[in-house]
C-alpha cells in the first residue's frame, strides 16, 4: 500500500533540542494551502492510501489541516496527524480541536511525547489530548521518544500511570539531535530493515526516507525529486523501483554493510539511520553499492 508523509510546513512553535526535522530543510517553509490541496488530489490519483501530516507542528494551520484531511477522507485515504500538542492546554480546548479534526474524518491522531518536548509544552496536555480522543472516538497513541537514558524512566512511567497507550521510539541522531552524546547500545544483532516511508517536504522536494534520509546532503541518496519536475506518481515509482532501496527495505542495512565489508561487531555499534548514513551518504561507497545492486546484492540473500 502506498502511503506518504506529507511536510505542510516546516513551521514549529517549540525548538526541542532533538527535533530530527531541523537543519536539512528550511525552516518555516509552508506550500500554499491550493498547491497542497492539488497534491492530495494527485496523490489519491496515484494509489497513495494513507497520509501522515508531520514536519514542524501541522496544527499551528488547524483550519488548512482539517481541510486537507477532509478532503483525503473524501479520496478514502488513512490520515494521520503528528503533533505536539500545544493546543490541548484544557479538556476543554483539547475538545475543540479534536472535534474538528474527527468530523473532518481524521484516522488517527500521534502524539509527540519526550522530555526534549516536554521542556516547552506541559505534559498534561498529552493526556488533555490523549483524554479528548478516547472521549471522541479518535484513535491515538502516544510517541514517546528516547534515547533510553535513566532520565526518561520517569517520564516513562507518568504514561503508564495515567493509562495512554504509547510506544518508545528511539532518538535519530540527525538534526538538532546530531551532536547529541550516545549511550552504548546493548541489543542484538537486528537485520534492521526499513520501510522507507516517502516524505514530500514543503519544498515539494520528495524524499524516499521520512526521517533521517533528508540529511544525506553527501550524496542526497534519497532525494526523489521536486515534484514541480516530474508528477507524485513517477517519484513514487521511482522510489519502488530503485534497486539499492529494495535491498534495505527487504535484505537490510545489517546484511548490506555486512556485503560492504562491515566487521559484524562493529555492525552492532551503530544505530540504523546512523549505518544507513555510513553506508548511503558516503560517494564513494555508495557507487560501488549502486553497481552491486542488481548482481552481488541481489545474491546477498538467505
Ligand atoms: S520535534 Fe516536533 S515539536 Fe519539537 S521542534 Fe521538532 S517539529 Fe517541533
Ligand atoms: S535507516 Fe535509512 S532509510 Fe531507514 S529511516 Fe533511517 S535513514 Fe531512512
Amino acid at each position: 500500500m502506498r502511503t506518504i508523509a506529507f511536510g505542510y510546513s516546516t513551521q514549529c512553535n517549540i525548538k526541542c533540542e532533538h527535533c530530527v526535522a531541523a537543519d536539512a530543510i528550511p525552516q518555516n517553509v509552508k506550500m500554499e494551502l491550493v498547491q497542497a490541496k492539488e497534491l492530495i488530489a494527485d496523490l489519491a490519483a496515484a494509489q497513495v492510501r494513507g497520509i501522515s501530516f508531520t514536519a514542524g507542528e501541522p496544527l499551528i494551520f488547524l483550519d488548512d489541516i482539517a481541510e486537507l484531511v477532509g478532503l483525503c477522507h473524501d479520496s478514502g485515504m488513512y490520515t494521520r496527524v503528528v503533533t505536539n500538542s500545544f493546543w490541548a492546554k484544557t479538556p476543554e480546548r483539547a475538545d475543540g480541536c479534536i472535534t474538528k479534526l474527527k468530523g473532518k474524518g481524521l484516522s488517527q491522531l500521534r502524539l509527540s511525547y519526550s522530555r526534549w518536548h516536554q521542556k516547552n509544552i506541559d505534559r498534561q496536555n498529552i493526556v488533555n489530548a490523549a483524554r479528548s480522543c478516547q472521549k471522541n472516538g479518535l484513535d491515538y497513541f502516544v510517541s514517546f521518544v528516547t534515547d533510553f537514558s535513566e532520565l526518561d524512566d520517569t517520564f516513562e512511567g507518568y504514561l503508564r500511570e495515567e493509562g495512554l497507550k504509547f510506544f518508545p521510539e528511539p532518538v535519530i541522531f540527525a538534526g538538532r539531535a546530531h551532536a547529541f552524546e550516545r549511550m552504548p547500545l546493548h541489543t542484538d544483532y537486528q537485520a534492521n530493515c526499513c520501510p522507507m516511508n516517502p516524505y514530500l517536504a514543503p519544498t515539494l522536494d520528495m524524499y524516499a526516507c521520512c526521517d533521517a534520509g533528508s540529511h544525506f546532503t553527501g550524496t542526497h541518496f534519497f532525494h526523489l525529486g521536486n515534484v514541480k519536475d516530474r508528477s507524485v506518481a513517477e517519484l513514487l515509482k521511482k522510489s519502488e523501483s530503485n534497486s539499492l532501496y529494495n535491498h534495505i527495505r527487504n535484505l537490510g542495512i545489517s546484511a548490506i554493510a555486512s556485503f560492504a565489508g562491515f566487521s559484524a561487531r562493529d555492525i552492532v555499534q551503530y544505530r540504523k539511520c546512523e549505518l544507513c548514513e555510513k553506508l548511503f551518504n558516503a560517494p564513494e561507497l555508495l557507487e560501488r553499492l549502486e553497481q552491486e545492486a542488481a548482481t552481488g546484492l541481489k545474491s546477498w540473500y538467505r
